[in-house]
C-alpha cells in the first residue's frame, strides 16, 4: 500500500468526546469515524486492524471444530418474544417496525434466531454435539455509549453457540471454547486473564470472562496474589468472618442526629467506627407493569454489590434506585432510613452477612434527623433472607486458599456461558435419544468483541506518541520511509525495499507522500507499525535505518541483509 493514496489523514487534536486513548488515538489517526453516538465508520487503517482480528478468531474457532454462518441482523419479533427477552432486555434491545407494523429486533446476540435453525434442523442426538458461529454486526441501544469503539451501539461480535444432549459434553465444549479463546488472547498479543463472571441477562450458570488488563477499563477484577482465583467485582467474593463480639446488648434507643445522613457523617457525629453502622438502600425492579421493592441492609464500611442483590432477589429487570418522592410515599426516610419495626411485607429486605453478627450498631430511625443507637439485628431490624451481597475489598482473604485479593482495573472483550437449558426450554428444542424419548437440548455460547479487541489493543499498547500495534494486529508490519522524497537515488533503493518486503511476505507501506521526514515520523509513531525503515543519507554507506516502535530501539542495517535482518526482527515481536 502507498500511504500516498490510502483514504487517510492525521490529526494533532482529539475529538472533544474522546475520553480515553484508544478512542483519541484511533480518531487522530483517521482509523474509525464517528457517524451517530456509539456508531463509526472503519476507515482503511481501523478496517485493516478489525480484519486482522476477525481472521485470528476464524481460525481459531475453525480450528476448534466450530462452523461458520451468518444469522440475519434483522430478527422477527416473534422469536423474542418466545425467548421472553422482548420484554426483559427493555431499551437496550434495538426494535424496527416493518411497512406492515411487523415488529422486529436488531441482533444485540442471536441465541434466539440459531435455537430456532437448529430446533428445526436438527431432531437426533446422532446430530449433536454442534457448535456455529458467526462474526456480524451487533446492535445495543446502551445508556451510555462511549469511549470510541469500547462501548458502542453498533459493534461487531463473534458469537458462537453449542448444542449438547449431555451437561458433560456442554462442560467439554466449554473448555474447548476457553482453550480456543487462550490460543486467541495469546495470538492477538494481548495481556489478559480469564475470570469468573455474572451470566447478566443471558442466562445461564457456569461463565467467564475474559478480560484485557488496562487502567481505563470499566471493570474492577479482584485476582488472588496465590492462587488462580479471578473474578469480576459483580462475582467476587471472599472469605471473611464476621464474628459476634463479646459485648452484651444494650437497650435500642432513639438519638438526634440533625442533618447528619451519610455514613461518613453519621460515624463521625456518633463517634462509632463505620464498621459499626448500618447502611440501608431502597430499590426497585419493574417487570411486567409490576414493582417489586428491595431493601438492603449492609456494613456501612462496605458497598452494596447490586448484581449479587438482584440475584438474590430474583429480580428479573435490573434494580433501580427510587426517587424521593417514591422514597417518602414509602414511609422509608432518605438519609435515615432504616427497617426497625417495618411490617409491610411487599418490602423484599436483604441483609448482608457482614451485619448479623453486629452488637449495638447504628441504623437509621426512618425519622428525619434521627437514628438508633444499639440496634442488635436479629432483635430490631426487620429482615426477610441474609445474603453476601457486598462487593469484597483489596487484602480480604481468598476464599480458595490463604492468599489475599488484589484488583486490576479490566476491559471486557470475551465471554463464555454455560447456558443450560433456558433458550432450549423456552423455544422448544428438542432431539430424539437413544430410546427414542424426546429430550431438551443443553446450550452454551460463547462471544468475542472483536472491535473492542482493537480498542483494548490500543488501551493497553500506547505511549505520549501513538499507538504500539502488536505485530499480529497491526495495520501494516513495516513502514518504509524514504527521508527525502525528491532523492531519486533514496526513492529508488525505499521503492525496491518495499517491493522485497512484499515478496517475503510482510504486511508493508511505503510513506511515499511528498512530507517532511519530521512529519511522516510522527505519523508513523502515532499510526504505531511496529517497524519503520527510513531510507536516509545512511545509503551513501550502504546503510538503512531500522526502528522498532516497541523498544526504541534503532539499528544501522546494510541493505543487502536488511531483509534477513527484519525477517529475524519479526520473530521475536
Ligand atoms: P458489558 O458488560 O461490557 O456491557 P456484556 O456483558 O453486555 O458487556 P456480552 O453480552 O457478554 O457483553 O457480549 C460479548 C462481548 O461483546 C463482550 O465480552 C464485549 O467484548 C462485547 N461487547 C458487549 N457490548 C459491547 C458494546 N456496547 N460495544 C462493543 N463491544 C461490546
Ligand atoms: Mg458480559
Amino acid at each position: 500500500m502507498r500511504l500516498s493514496r490510502m483514504l487517510v489523514k492525521t490529526y494533532k487534536e482529539s475529538p472533544k468526546d474522546a475520553e480515553v486513548i484508544s478512542h483519541q488515538l484511533m480518531a487522530r489517526a483517521s482509523m474509525i469515524k464517528k457517524s451517530a453516538s456509539g456508531v463509526y465508520t472503519y476507515l482503511p487503517m481501523g478496517y485493516r486492524v478489525l480484519k486482522k482480528i476477525e481472521n485470528i478468531v476464524r481460525e481459531e474457532m475453525n480450528r476448534a471444530g466450530a462452523q461458520e454462518i451468518l444469522m440475519p441482523i434483522i430478527q422477527p419479533a416473534e422469536l423474542w418474544q418466545e425467548s421472553g427477552r422482548w420484554a426483559t432486555m427493555g431499551p437496550e434491545l434495538m426494535r424496527i417496525k416493518d411497512r406492515h407494523e411487523r415488529d422486529f429486533a436488531l441482533q444485540p446476540t442471536s441465541e434466539e434466531v440459531v435455537t430456532d435453525i437448529i430446533r428445526n434442523e436438527i431432531s437426533s442426538y446422532k446430530q449433536l454435539p454442534l457448535n456455529v458461529y458467526q462474526i456480524q454486526t451487533k446492535f445495543r441501544d446502551e445508556r451510555r455509549p462511549r469511549f470510541g469503539l469500547m462501548r458502542g451501539r453498533e459493534f461487531v461480535m463473534k458469537d458462537a453457540y453449542s448444542f449438547h444432549t449431555t451437561d458433560e459434553s456442554l462442560e467439554e465444549e466449554y473448555q474447548n471454547m476457553k482453550n480456543a479463546y487462550i490460543r486467541i488472547f495469546d495470538r492477538l498479543g494481548l495481556n489478559y486473564r480469564a475470570v469468573a463472571a455474572d451470566a447478566g441477562n443471558i442466562g445461564g450458570s457456569t461463565t467467564e470472562e475474559f478480560h484485557v488488563l488496562a487502567s481505563s477499563g470499566e471493570d474492577d477484577i479482584f485476582y488472588c496474589n496465590k492462587c488462580n482465583y479471578a473474578a469480576n467485582s459483580e462475582k467476587a467474593i471472599s472469605d471473611v468472618k464476621f464474628d459476634k463480639s463479646e459485648e452484651n446488648e444494650k437497650e435500642l434507643t432513639l438519638v438526634d442526629t440533625p442533618n447528619v445522613s451519610s455514613i461518613e457523617e453519621v460515624s463521625a457525629f456518633l463517634n462509632v467506627s463505620m464498621d459499626k453502622t448500618i447502611k440501608c438502600m431502597v430499590y426497585k425492579s419493574i417487570f411486567e407493569g409490576e414493582t417489586t421493592y428491595y431493601v438492603a441492609l449492609i456494613r456501612g464500611d462496605y458497598e452494596i454489590n447490586e448484581v449479587k442483590l438482584k440475584n438474590i432477589s430474583g429480580a428479573v429487570m435490573d434494580l433501580e434506585f427510587i426517587d424521593d418522592t417514591e422514597f417518602a410515599k414509602l414511609g422509608f426516610v432518605k438519609g435515615f432510613c432504616g427497617t426497625h419495626g417495618v411490617t409491610d411485607e411487599k418490602f423484599v429486605i436483604i441483609a448482608d452477612e457482614s451485619i448479623k453478627n453486629l452488637t449495638n450498631a447504628v441504623v437509621g430511625a426512618n425519622i428525619v434527623d434521627k437514628h438508633y443507637i444499639n440496634a442488635n439485628p436479629a432483635r430490631d431490624l426487620t429482615i426477610t433472607k441474609y445474603a453476601d451481597i457486598r462487593m469484597v475489598k483489596t487484602g480480604e482473604k481468598c476464599s480458595c486458599c490463604d492468599g489475599t485479593l488484589e484488583v486490576a482495573r479490566g476491559i471486557e472483550v470475551g465471554h463464555i456461558f454455560q447456558l443450560g437449558q433456558k433458550y432450549a426450554k423456552s423455544l422448544n428444542a428438542t432431539f430424539l435419544d437413544q430410546n427414542g424419548k424426546q429430550q431438551f437440548m443443553t446450550m452454551g455460547c460463547y462471544g468475542i468483541g472483536v472491535s473492542r479487541v482493537s480498542a483494548a489493543a490500543i488501551e493497553q499498547n500506547n505511549d505520549e506518541n501513538g499507538m504500539i500495534w502488536p505485530r499480529a494486529i497491526a495495520p501494516f508490519e513495516i513502514v518504509v520511509i524514504p527521508a527525502n522524497i525528491k532523492d531519486e537515488k533514496q526513492n529508488e533503493i525505499a521503492e525496491n525495499l518495499y517491493k522485497a518486503f512484499l515478496n517475503d511476505g510482510y504486511d508493508t507501506i511505503i510513506d511515499d507522500r511528498n512530507e517532511r521526514i519530521g512529519f511522516k515520523f510522527k505519523d508513523a509513531d502515532l499510526i504505531g507499525y511496529p517497524i519503520k525503515v527510513v531510507v536516509g543519507k545512511g545509503i551513501e554507506e550502504g546503510k538503512v535505518e531500522v526502528k522498532v516502535r516497541k523498544t526504541n530501539e534503532s539499528f544501522e542495517v546494510e541493505i543487502d541483509k536488511v531483509q534477513e535482518f527484519i525477517k529475524e526482527l519479526l520473530g521475536k515481536l
